[in-house]
């Protein structure tokens, strides 16, 4: 679940998008998670104080869980996508998941992974020539855990999620309703 919150820049309202953390209808709570780069919205998350408020549009969220339910999650995503990667693993107990996570920083691999040793296997993939590795490994690593009944969850910077999304479809053929691909970030 996601919302569209708008920060302020020069007066001018710009929205981002950010997943909701942990969300407690009954006591009206959600936390945000924010990576840190250069823009407005990590500006924010950076500066803000306790007790400033910001405006939001909820979104709700555009997914449907995968029916039959696969053998294993295949995912891919950074940091921007933690929140939703951790909030997909919570829906799915059960299930076993492999996750390749693009990091850019070292800190990055302190970062709160919802990860079960026991059944999630996190493959770290240091971002190299604007997603190229990250592209180079999934495409590598992929087919031999790859079948028809697999669902593969994408959600990187747009031009590595296009890449990795069209290449799940079209060269492993598989159903577009068992790829979710979605760009969450764009590189400049
Ligand atoms: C459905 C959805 C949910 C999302 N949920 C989250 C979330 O929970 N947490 C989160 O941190 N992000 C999330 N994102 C991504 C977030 O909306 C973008 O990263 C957004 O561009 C950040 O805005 P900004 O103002 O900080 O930077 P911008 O003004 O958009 O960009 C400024 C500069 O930073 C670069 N940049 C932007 N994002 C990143 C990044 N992630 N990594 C490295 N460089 C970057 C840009 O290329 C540009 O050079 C989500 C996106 C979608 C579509």
């Amino acid at each position: 679940m996601w919302v569209r919150v708008w920060f302020d820049d020069g007066g001018k309202p710009h929205q981002r998008a950010y997943t909701l953390v942990d969300p407690d209808a009954a006591a009206g709570t959600f936390g945000l998670e924010f990576a840190l780069h250069d823009g407005v919205a990590s500006r924010w998350a950076r500066d803000c104080a306790v007790g400033d408020t910001v405006e939001a549009t909820l979104q709700g969220t555009g997914f449907e869980a995968p029916d039959p339910l696969p053998g294993r999650l295949l995912v891919v995503g950074d940091t921007a996508s933690l929140p939703a990667i951790n909030s997909l693993l919570d829906a799915f107990p059960g299930l076993p998941a492999t996750v390749w996570f693009e990091t850019q920083h070292a800190s990055d691999d302190a970062l709160p992974f919802r990860v079960d040793p026991e059944r999630h296997d996190l493959r770290r993939v240091p971002r190299e020539k604007g997603g190229a590795a990250l592209v180079d490994r999934v495409k590598a690593e992929l087919p031999a855990l790859a079948d028809p009944a697999s669902y593969v969850w994408i959600a990187c910077d747009t031009s590595t999620t296009r890449a990795l999304g069209g290449y799940a479809r079209k060269e492993l053929g598989l159903p577009k309703e068992r790829v979710h691909a979605l760009g969450y970030w764009r590189d400049s």
